[in-house]
């Protein structure tokens, strides 16, 4: 399974039964950044497993795999 496919499956998942509006044990903007710029850097663990199961980080964490993050305040 690659990235994009693995990330799409969690989202499928998460979104139904993960909305976590409270954020409850997430790992924060700059793990989340780690993530998404050096992904070879995680191995199975506790982060990847949080994500998992928490629909706010995977948002977060597509949105800063974006290329351009000017680009999404200039549409907003
Ligand atoms: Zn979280």
């Amino acid at each position: 399974m690659n990235e994009k496919a693995l990330i799409a499956a969690f989202e499928r998942v998460v979104r139904a039964e993960h909305a976590n509006p409270q954020r409850h044990g997430c790992p924060g903007t700059s793990v989340l950044r780690q993530l998404a710029e050096r992904p070879e850097t995680f191995g199975p663990g506790p982060v990847l497993r949080h994500i998992g199961q928490c629909a706010p980080c995977l948002r977060e964490l597509k949105e800063l795999r974006r290329p351009c993050g000017r680009c999404k305040r200039e549409i907003a």
